[in-house]
């Protein structure tokens, strides 16, 4: 099981989701408040809950760069790997997935996209600059930037 927006969730029922084994599904980007905003994200990590995060398009922007920004932007912030987990493994696991995607290895898809700067050397503020540079589906090049 899983709960949508669970940023919303309160404080308090925050344990509630480990206790019951439930996916915390959250949408950085949709819910950001700006680069001093307080976030969630490390409590529910604090204690080991399943991850997965999304953009709720087209309620907002497709692009996973906005919210891993917006996922590691602010105080008590979450790093950059763990807000990349979040929207790979962890978005894989939370749709019964984690065996065919969600991470690159043997036997998995190879859809994957390469980004024009490495996201986890640079500052959180710069994450959002960052642009896919080319993607790939089923190991096949299917977009480059000019
Ligand atoms: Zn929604």
């Amino acid at each position: 099981m899983r709960v949508e927006h669970a940023q919303n969730a309160a404080t308090e029922d925050i344990p509630r989701f480990v206790r019951s084994n439930i996916i915390a599904s959250m949408q950085p980007w949709l819910f950001f408040n700006g680069p001093s905003q307080q976030t969630v994200y490390k409590k529910y990590l604090d204690i080991n809950t399943p991850l997965a995060f999304g953009s709720d398009a087209a309620i907002t922007d497709f692009n996973p760069l906005l919210g891993i920004y917006a996922a590691v932007a602010g105080a008590d912030a979450m790093t950059v790997e763990q807000a990349v987990r979040a929207y790979t493994i962890g978005s894989a696991y939370a749709e019964f997935q984690e065996k065919m995607k969600g991470t690159i290895e043997a036997g998995k898809l190879a859809d994957f996209v390469l980004i024009d700067r490495d996201i986890f050397k640079m500052p959180p503020s710069e994450i959002k600059s960052a642009k896919v540079a080319a993607t790939f589906v089923d190991g096949v090049q299917v977009y480059a930037s000019k």
